[in-house]
């Protein structure tokens, strides 16, 4: 098969590889027909010494064969891969709440190779009605955001404050939108404060201009209700805490790995809660289905290019330079 490799600096190269076979009794073999580029493919493209394995976890595809214990999908199904794998066999992995699974075994990626092997328990069936491009955002994009906003209890109108609007930050714009919240977008890039703006966002704050903390007390009143921040930047999480009204509540799912700050100033006092919510859960997939089949969510306009296999080296330039309005970039396997 033809995969994309990541050589290291930001080169990448088409190569032939072997294809992937199915060993264990619970796997099955895929054919990927697109896969979203993510901002945390843009770390391991960046770095001198990348991982020689296949990347790509936003993938979906069909089904080619399956192993002889598998039960639940038969070739031919659409399905969706998710990307963390868990044991498989605690009660959160058989609950599909896999995140929650204590004894994680890698994750599944391969979508940025023209087939993948995944167990069972990583397919997710696609309905008929879904198109290839809409589910391939299900579940990092639209599915991330959904398990953070649902968790959190974010509902009819409360005030949102989503900080960074890449893909999954606009994707908090969306699903926090189709929930009722009414949501204000921050983004130093202003063709993506515009797209916020399309996709429901009441307001919206560059934060080179003006203080995201001012902004979101000035629109909110006392504060905002929630703060969801996407970025993953140092001291965005105190941005989002800051942005609260007393006893409002901060999510983070940008992938922060450091955190300074006063329990006694910033949370005891305020009455604020600080958590952090990671990947989706089963139920968060089904629920963003049922969205997007009443017509109250359309990931679509979130995808800015489409790119073949052939030309993933541009995708890969476009979104991470921010370059030509990029969003989401999504790479097309099998599809043409
Ligand atoms: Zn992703
Ligand atoms: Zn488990």
């Amino acid at each position: 098969m033809k995969a994309a490799i990541f050589r290291g600096n930001c080169e990448i190269s088409i190569e032939e590889r072997p294809d992937p076979r199915t060993e264990a009794a619970d796997e099955c073999l895929v054919r990927v027909m697109a896969c979203g580029i993510c901002g945390s493919d843009v770390h391991p493209y960046a770095s001198a010494s990348p991982p020689d394995a296949v990347m790509g976890h936003e993938a979906v595809g069909e089904v080619l064969e399956v192993g002889e214990g598998v039960t639940r999908v038969r070739p031919g199904d659409r399905v969706a891969v998710y990307a963390v794998s868990g044991c498989g066999e605690c009660a959160n992995c058989r609950r599909g709440r896999i995140t929650w699974c204590e004894d994680q075994r890698g994750s599944v990626n391969g979508g940025f190779g023209e087939l993948l092997v995944a167990p069972e328990r990583n397919l997710l069936r696609l309905p008929v009605w879904i198109d290839w491009m809409r589910a391939c955002l299900l579940t990092d994009v639209l599915g991330t955001p959904m398990k953070a906003i649902r968790t959190a209890g974010v509902g009819e109108g409360d005030t949102l404050v989503v900080l960074g609007c890449g893909p999954i930050g606009l994707g908090a714009v969306q699903v926090g939108v189709a929930r009722g919240a009414r949501v204000m977008a921050v983004d130093p890039l202003e063709y993506r404060l515009a797209l916020a703006r399309k996709l429901g966002a009441e307001a919206v704050c560059s934060p080179d201009k003006e203080s995201t903390v001012d902004a979101a007390k000035r629109w909110s009143g006392p504060g905002a209700d929630f703060a969801l921040d996407c970025t993953g930047a140092e001291g965005m999480a105190l941005t989002a805490l800051d942005s609260l009204r007393p006893g409002g509540t901060a999510i983070c799912v940008g992938r922060n790995m450091r955190m300074e700050f006063s329990p006694w100033t910033h949370i005891i006092r305020r009455d604020v809660k600080l958590g952090g919510s990671w990947y989706l859960h089963y139920e968060d997939f089904d629920e963003l289905l049922r969205l997007c089949r009443a017509g109250q969510l359309d990931a679509l306009p979130l995808i800015t290019h489409r790119v073949p296999l052939e030309e993933i080296a541009r995708g890969f330039e476009l979104f991470s330079r921010h370059e030509d309005g990029a969003v989401k970039v999504v790479v097309l396997m099998g599809l043409r």
